[in-house]
């Protein structure tokens, strides 16, 4: 391994020291992480909206006819707040197990050692 080259933890790949996070990840297993959390924080952000939703609809009840433009906002910003946040924690779950190799393509042989 040539110098200034790291091994990242999630796709196993040596990448040059600058590509490499404190974690030990390359850009481009930094990016799929955030391309996973978007797609975990929209189908939550929905899934919030729809509570939301409901919760107007039967607890609320509001008169309709009066501001729907309110009602619909209300939801928007549900679906995006919730959604943010939700992709926000599914980033920090990531991080924080940090499993190991999760981006690795299966091995053909068995990895050498690196303890030299
Ligand atoms: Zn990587």
């Amino acid at each position: 391994m040539p110098d200034g080259e790291l091994t990242c933890l999630r796709c196993l790949e040596e990448r040059p020291k600058e590509e490499l996070d404190r974690l030990l990840w390359c850009e481009e297993c930094v990016e799929r992480a955030k391309r996973r959390a978007s797609r975990i924080g929209w189908g939550s952000g929905a899934v919030i909206a729809l509570l939301v939703g409901l919760y107007i609809w039967f607890v609320v009840q509001p008169d309709l006819s009066l501001i729907p433009a309110l009602w619909g906002a209300t939801l928007a910003v549900a679906f995006y707040l919730g959604g943010r946040v939700a992709r926000e924690i599914a980033i920090g779950v990531m991080r924080l197990r940090n499993r190991r190799a999760v981006e690795a393509r299966p091995p053909e042989a068995p990895p050498a050692s690196d303890t030299g």
